[in-house]
C-alpha cells in the first residue's frame, strides 16, 4: 500500500512516523510513504500558498493552484487507471473509526490531503477530494497529525 501526503510540512510527517511501526514498515517495503511539498507547486514567486477567500469571509484559505499541482503531480506517478481516493482530513469530515481504516487499507494508493489556515479552496476540494476524515470533535491547527 502507497501513502501520499500533500502537506505543507513534509517533514513532520517523514519524521514524525520514522521512529514508529510505520516507519519500520517502510524500511522493511511493506508500505511506502511519500510526502509532497504543496509548496513547491505554487507559481507565486514569493512561494505564497494561501489567499484571501474567494467571494469573501473571513480568515485565509490554502488556495487551490498548489494544491491542484501537486495532486497532479502524484497521480502521474500512480500507475492505476482509477481515480485515487483523496481523503482530506478536516474536523468537518466523518469521524475516523476502525471499519473505514479496514476499507480503506483495500486501496493500493491513499492520497491523504492536510489543510491548514481556515482550511483550502473549496473549488479544489470539490475537484479532487473523494473522503472527508476528521479525527475528532475538536479544531487542530492543521492536517498533518490526523493524517498521520
Ligand atoms: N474552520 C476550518 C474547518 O472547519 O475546516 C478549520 C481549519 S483547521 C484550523 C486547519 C486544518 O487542520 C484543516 O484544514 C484540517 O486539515 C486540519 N484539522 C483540524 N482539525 C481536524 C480534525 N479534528 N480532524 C481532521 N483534520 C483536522
Amino acid at each position: 500500500m502507497k501513502f501520499h501526503v500533500l502537506t505543507l510540512f513534509p517533514e513532520m510527517i517523514l519524521r514524525g512516523l520514522e521512529p514508529s511501526i510505520i516507519g519500520r514498515a517502510t524500511e522493511k517495503n511493506l508500505i511506502s510513504l511519500d510526502a509532497v511539498n504543496i509548496r513547491d507547486y505554487t507559481l507565486d514567486k514569493h512561494g505564497k500558498v494561501d489567499d484571501y477567500p474567494y467571494g469573501g469571509g473571513a480568515g485565509m484559505l490554502m488556495q487551490a493552484q498548489p494544491v491542484y499541482d501537486a495532486y497532479l503531480h502524484v497521480v502521474e506517478n500512480i500507475r492505476t487507471r482509477q481515480r485515487p481516493r483523496v481523503i482530506y482530513v478536516t474536523p468537518q469530515g466523518k469521524v475516523f473509526n476502525q471499519a473505514m481504516a479496514k476499507e480503506m487499507a483495500m486501496e493500493h494508493d491513499l492520497i491523504l490531503l492536510c489543510g491548514h489556515y481556515e482550511g483550502i479552496d473549496e473549488r479544489v476540494l470539490e475537484e479532487i477530494v473523494t473522503d472527508y476524515v476528521s479525527i475528532g470533535d475538536y479544531v487542530l491547527t492543521g492536517g498533518e497529525l490526523p493524517a498521520m
